[in-house]
């Protein structure tokens, strides 16, 4: 698709720029839809829009799928950025396998937007959250490790996403997620959350938290270093079960 002058995402540039408004949240974050390009990825092509932020500089960006300007019932996933996960692929986490699963489940609807939230380490940054996992390693819980660096257990705030989900004027969304918290926050911001798709990821190789933890089967997320893993999108994922191979049903 290429983009024309009636297209509706750029339409978005012209309109919002001069937007201002009171702003969402207790920062009282305004953004503006700034960017739009092609973005062709391993999981499909979505289209790449960069939103600028009066509060922190901080570049949102939205991956969407389809056509999603004035529609309705619009699945979204809300991914909080995670440069050791998302990037480095660090096992401490689960982000890049939600990340991917949530790409992918876009992918396999007619639309969908992925909001990309630069809100590192479940808020607190990427510094501290090096130090947190710093913390988790002389044996605190990543609870304990949070507060003693005097944080919150999560920072987090979907603010912003209400206002990126308003600038994309979609007119009601399908959250996927299996956190009624995400759900809460947006509906405070007056989105319409139409409904909610469990965020279930399958098996596959590239699972490799999950396999792993599973493999263990300790009751507990502890890896060989003995260092927890954390669900640090705060959503916790349920892995689809493959069916079990013929014969081998447990008595
Ligand atoms: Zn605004
Ligand atoms: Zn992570």
């Amino acid at each position: 698709m290429t983009a024309t002058p009636d297209d509706p995402l750029r339409r978005l540039i012209e309109r919002d720029q001069d937007h201002e408004c009171e702003g969402f949240g207790a920062a009282r974050v305004c953004v503006r839809v700034v960017a739009v390009a092609e973005l062709p990825t391993r999981f499909g092509r979505f289209r790449l829009v960069g939103f600028w932020n009066n509060r922190d500089a901080k570049e949102h960006v939205a991956l969407v799928h389809g056509e999603v300007v004035g529609a309705a019932e619009v699945p979204v996933r809300l991914h909080s950025e995670c440069l050791t996960g998302d990037v480095m692929g660090s096992l401490r986490c689960d982000c890049r396998d939600q990340l991917t699963a949530g790409l992918e489940a876009i992918q396999r609807q007619p639309r969908g937007i992925l909001l990309y939230l630069r809100q590192e380490g479940r808020g607190i940054g990427l510094i501290n959250k090096i130090r947190a996992y710093a913390l988790q390693e002389r044996g605190l819980d990543t609870v304990e490790a949070n507060l003693a660096l005097g944080f919150r257990d999560d920072e987090r705030d979907y603010a912003v996403a209400a206002h990126m989900l308003h600038s994309l004027e979609v007119r009601s969304v399908r959250l996927i997620t299996n956190n009624p918290e995400k759900i809460r926050q947006l509906t405070q911001h007056r989105i319409e959350v139409a409904g909610r798709i469990p965020h279930v990821i399958p098996p596959n190789e590239f699972n490799r938290f999950y396999l792993e933890t599973k493999a263990r089967r300790s009751g507990h997320l502890i890896d060989l270093d003995r260092a927890p893993r954390l669900a640090e999108q705060s959503d916790p994922v349920v892995l689809e079960e493959p069916p079990a191979p013929r014969g081998a049903e447990e008595p």
